[in-house]
């Protein structure tokens, strides 16, 4: 998938709608269109990667950004402090929909593991 077909670059580029809440020069975080748990947000690199496979492709920075950036949005949306899960997907058999590297943020009730 090119970055033009990409929906979250189209939405980093501004071409698709999404609820953001928060972004910087490097990661952008907005909720899930079907978000499965009371908080469940996705925390993203502006730059197009598709998966853990090509995180070597990030610069150090963004790769860290997009820790820090999931422990703001946790805060921000108020389960920093009751919890929360951070989770990505890989592949088929973790069930990935979207290419482009992605960090859930999950939480305001227990999040367990399937
Ligand atoms: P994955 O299974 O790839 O880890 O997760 C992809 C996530 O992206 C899913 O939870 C799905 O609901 C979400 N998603 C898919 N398309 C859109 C979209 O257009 N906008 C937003 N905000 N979320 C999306
Ligand atoms: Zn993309």
């Amino acid at each position: 998938m090119s970055e033009n077909d990409c929906i979250f670059c189209k939405i980093v580029r501004g071409e698709l709608d999404a609820e953001i809440i928060r972004e910087d020069d490097q990661v952008m975080a907005f909720h899930d269109i079907n978000g499965r748990a009371s908080v469940h947000a996705l925390v993203i690199p502006k730059q197009h990667v598709a998966s853990l496979a090509e995180i070597g492709e990030l610069p150090d920075t963004v790769t860290k950004r997009l820790l820090e950036a999931s422990e703001e949005v946790a805060r921000e949306l108020g389960v920093a402090e009751s919890g929360y899960a951070v989770r990505i997907n890989n592949g088929l058999d973790a069930g990935q929909e979207v290419f482009h590297l992605h960090l859930h943020v999950l939480g305001g009730e227990r999040i367990r593991m399937p």
